[in-house]
């Protein structure tokens, strides 16, 4: 399943292959409209609202095209009217296909997991598929985004300025949660992922079953560090396998490679050589060092 890193990889690939970057500080950034959109089922992991259909499929009445944005692990094509949210589920993908493919190229040439195409003025157009229909897309008005249902119970972004070391402090006072089910939690603070959370644990030196409540202050801070150290060498790793676009498989980062303790039990800690043990926490595999990360 695409995590917070491919995701944000993906949202990197989308706007450069909608070359929506200024060629120059002096030169405006190109203006590239929705022409339209075309559906191919009523639903994937949810029915597909009437809004999203109306707003789309209206295309040029969206106006231009601002960005490519991501929160959590959805994708946000901004409009001046507002957003479509894409979320890529398991194996949900974007795929580019040939400039001015016509309507009806395309159903011939249509795959039978391709369900959404969107359609740009300079004849891009963009597909996605999702064999396994996990995935999911609405529209969002301009301004209550903070509102969507989707979207309000979110914690703050890892990598942005809301999540810091006083925030992470303040919202485990008095928390019996495991420190790692608490940054797993997507209200508390989003796109920690299992994986992430077992790395992050470890660069900091705290120990997985840690109630949450019981970090002190320079615990909050380094644990901070190591989630934001441990995604952004997660999207800078996924940046350079992620080549061509094709689908979940394009996916695998180089990531795995970079694994300090997941997936490691019995393996000697690559710090002071002590065995890395694992255990089931909330029904997810953990990884630790007994002797790094103290009780
Ligand atoms: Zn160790």
């Amino acid at each position: 399943m695409p995590e917070l890193p491919e995701v944000e990889n993906v949202r990197r690939q989308l706007e450069a292959m909608l070359d929506l970057v200024a060629p120059s500080p002096t030169k405006p950034r190109p203006r590239r409209y929705l022409l339209g959109a075309e559906f191919f089922r009523k639903d994937l992991r949810f029915p597909f609202s009437k809004k999203l259909r109306d707003r789309v499929q209206a295309g040029k009445h969206l106006g231009p095209v601002l960005g490519i944005e991501r929160r959590a692990k959805y994708l946000l094509f901004r409009f001046e009217s507002g957003l479509l949210l894409s979320h890529l589920g398991m194996t949900g993908a974007w795929r580019e296909i040939g400039r001015d493919t016509s309507s009806e190229v395309f159903r011939k040439q249509r795959g039978k997991h391709d369900h959404v195409r969107l359609l740009f003025d300079n004849g891009q157009s963009f597909v996605f598929e999702d064999p396994r229909r996990f995935g999911y897309m609405d529209w969002v008005d301009a301004g209550v985004q903070a509102q969507h249902k989707l979207l309000k119970h979110l914690g703050p972004e890892p990598l942005g300025p809301d999540f810091d070391a006083e925030y992470l402090f303040r919202s485990t006072r008095g928390k019996t949660s495991t420190i790692k089910s608490f940054v797993m939690d997507g209200r508390r603070v989003v796109g920690v992922g299992n994986i992430y959370a077992s790395e992050a644990l470890y660069r900091a030196k705290i120990r997985p079953t840690r109630k949450a409540g019981k970090l002190n202050q320079a615990e909050a801070e380094s644990l901070v560090v190591a989630i934001r150290d441990v995604l952004k060498a997660a999207i800078e790793s996924g940046g350079s396998s992620i080549r061509d676009f094709k689908g979940a498989d394009g996916y695998r980062g180089g990531f795995q490679d970079l694994h300090l303790v997941y997936d490691r039990a019995g393996e000697p800690c690559r710090t002071c050589g002590t065995k890395i043990v694992s255990k089931q926490i909330t029904g997810r595999s953990t990884f630790w060092c007994p002797n790094c990360q103290p009780k």
